[in-house]
């Protein structure tokens, strides 16, 4: 998202109610803290916790040590200092730039955004990683926050330039800058991820009161007032209050969690209607993580209903091969993406964040290995590959732009969404490589790593360099001979599965798109070995059998078209309106000349390098290296080619 003005939003956010997330921890026992609430429609499978999930050495690793040095590097008292400003304290250090307080953005209402994204980052560090600094810095942070409140007379705590005025404008109907409930909602979601990942009990504290600042703002809202108050961007509003009322078991937030509801998004999409053509992407996508997360603790039909069409709607006929949506921040008509694919600004990165939280959750309710089949095609192509494997950085936009970049942000003068939500991406790998209900441990992604079942008192390995490698091992490990179903997923990418158990053949699965059980009792040492295989084939840009992105299993493969004017760091910027009108450079992209279906014959594996191939048959005699667009960076590339039979 980019904060829209009032005016901006109107013409977009016709929305109603949501956040963006499932606790990824549940159930935290904290000394004081209430019992959780039962859930009314409990989730059929449940994430680890994850300090029960250890990544091994891989990209995925390589990008959480990158997070973790960028996290630390950031001085949380510069993200403070409008908070403290506004509760009347002295800040104890400058601001920051970028959103956080230039002139450029400061329509768009976001200072203190980063604060909210920094803290649910270290607090998701702290039970990902093994450094201490993370649970110090998010027990810092909270501290402070609890004295800014302390300092505040409602128990609003904001950075906000102007204080609580926007958001008393909101609730007024007067025009309103920016997209204040956008930004609260950061704040409201870095509280509760202190309170579930990193156990910190002051955090729900703090928590509890800032959401009793909201009902007293909210609570006597008509209907008609709260859509009106709902038009603009808010987040994931309606996820957060739900959490709170499972926390607290205070049936208010249940009932404020409803009321942010944007109604305007949730009748349609629970009728089975898409309006969702020119909406404002990231404005929809929270709204409904919270119509799921409501449901969760509801068992209200409308709910769910609402939010599984609206999967449907968007990954199945609006994403982008590498799983990403939308241009220039909007859905535009299924029927129209040969004309959006010049543009430098689609896929926006938070989008994908938030559609991964979406499909996270839904995979929970009912596990279907189609969830677990997008979720992995976007980790790699859209999470992944928005670091900067050299800075750290994130991307913005994912161009489909052919011959164009990824443009990332900078260090300390951009904060945009896209730097808040990615300081989160690569804090979690681990939540869901594996998932576990009382008598089933699931193998979804093919990361290495180390899961903890502690209930089954059972850890099991993953050791595997897939996607380099077409396979995966699993060992075992248990103190006493344990019966469970080991489910491991066969990828709809995949024809043909071989499982192997202890050196024997157990399992050669022709089903794809469906889980391959081994239910036994298993024994300390048991060795699984998985095979794999993967191949090269094409995917329609949708709607266009003549403009096809190409795969090799799960990894999409870009073109590479060379790093002519970039300079080192030149492809770090601060403004994100910028894409697209910058490092621009005419690039000849050829088309492939022959049938479509015969464009993968045309292309041969690197015998030298993993995952890198040379494609042949281009127009005027032309080659094109290939390589998974997550390891493209600094560099132009390609995503779709036009295919045509030779005239
Ligand atoms: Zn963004």
């Amino acid at each position: 998202m980019w904060g829209l003005g009032a005016s901006t939003a109107a013409l977009f956010a016709r929305s109603a109610t949501g956040r963006a997330g499932v606790p990824h921890e549940k159930a935290v026992a904290l000394d004081g803290a209430p019992a959780p609430k039962r859930h009314a429609a409990p989730e059929r499978v449940t994430p680890f916790s994850l300090s029960d999930v250890r990544l091994g050495d891989g990209p995925f690793r390589r990008a959480q040590s990158l997070d973790e040095q960028y996290l630390l590097q950031l001085d949380p008292d510069r993200l403070l200092h409008g908070f403290r400003a506004n509760a009347g304290l002295a800040p104890k250090a400058p601001v920051y730039g970028g959103w956080e307080s230039e002139a450029t953005w400061t329509d768009i209402r976001c200072q203190g955004h980063t604060l909210g994204h920094y803290l649910s980052a270290c607090s998701l560090m702290s039970a990902s990683s093994d450094r201490p600094d993370f649970r110090q810095r998010v027990e810092y942070i909270v501290g402070e926050l609890s004295a800014c409140q302390e300092g505040s007379r409602t128990g609003l705590i904001c950075a906000f330039p102007d204080g609580a005025l926007q958001l008393e404008n909101s609730v007024k109907g007067a025009k309103v800058q920016g997209v204040p409930w956008y930004t609260m909602h950061k704040i409201f979601a870095g509280l509760r991820d202190a309170y579930v990942h990193a156990g910190n009990a002051l955090a729900l504290q703090v928590l509890v009161k800032l959401s009793d600042w909201a009902w007293e703002l909210t609570h006597g809202l008509s209907d008609a007032q709260l859509d009106r108050m709902l038009e603009p961007e808010h987040g994931g509003m309606n996820e957060v209050l739900a959490d709170v009322f499972e926390f607290t078991g205070d049936e208010k937030y249940l009932t404020l969690a409803r009321k942010f509801c944007h109604r305007a998004l949730l009748a349609p999409l629970s009728r089975g209607s898409d309006a969702l053509d020119g909406l404002h992407a990231n404005t929809q996508i929270p709204k409904v993580i919270g119509f799921k997360r409501i449901h969760e603790l509801t068992g209200d039909p409308e709910l769910l209903r609402a939010s599984q069409f609206f999967w449907r709607s968007v990954v199945l006929r609006r994403s982008f091969a590498i799983g990403g949506v939308s241009d220039g921040e909007h859905f535009f008509p299924p029927d129209q993406f040969a004309a959006h694919l010049g543009s430098a600004k689609t896929m926006e990165t938070c989008c994908t964040y938030n559609l991964l939280r979406l499909t996270r959750a839904l995979f929970q309710h009912a596990p279907s290995s189609i969830y677990a089949d997008y979720y992995e095609r976007a980790l790699y192509n859209s999470i992944l590959a928005s670091q900067d494997p050299a800075s750290g950085m994130v991307t913005y936009f994912q161009a489909t732009r052919p011959g164009y970049l990824k443009l990332y942000c900078t260090p300390t003068r951009s904060f945009w969404c896209c730097t808040g939500t990615g300081m989160e991406n690569h804090a979690k790998y681990g939540d869901s490589v594996y998932f576990r209900d009382t008598s089933s441990l699931y193998v979804n992604l093919f990361i290495p790593s180390v899961v903890t079942w502690r209930e089954k008192k059972v850890t099991v390995r993953q050791m595997t360099r897939f996607p380099e490698s077409a396979a995966t091992q699993l060992v075992i490990d248990a103190s006493q001979p344990t019966r469970f179903s080991l489910k491991i997923r066969h990828p709809r990418w995949c024809d043909e599965v071989v499982v192997d158990v202890n050196g024997r053949r157990s399992v050669v699965s022709r089903s794809s798109g469906r889980y391959i059980e081994l239910n036994r009792v298993w024994h300390p040492g048991d060795v699984v070995n998985v095979r794999l295989p993967m191949q090269l084939y094409t995917e329609e840009l949708p709607g266009h059998p003549d403009v096809v992105a190409l795969l090799y299993g799960p990894i999409v493969l870009a073109g590479k078209f060379g790093s002519e004017g970039i300079e080192a760091g030149g492809d770090l910027i601060a403004n994100e309106r910028t894409y697209g009108d910058v490092l621009n450079r005419p690039v000849d992209v050829p088309a492939w000349r022959g049938r479509p279906h015969d464009f993968p014959k045309s292309i041969l594996a690197s015998s030298e390098k993993p995952l890198a191939f040379q494609a042949r048959g281009f127009e005027h005699g032309r080659e094109v290296e290939l390589v998974p667009y997550y390891s493209i960076a600094h560099e132009r590339y390609n995503l779709y080619w036009s295919v045509s039979e030779p005239t």
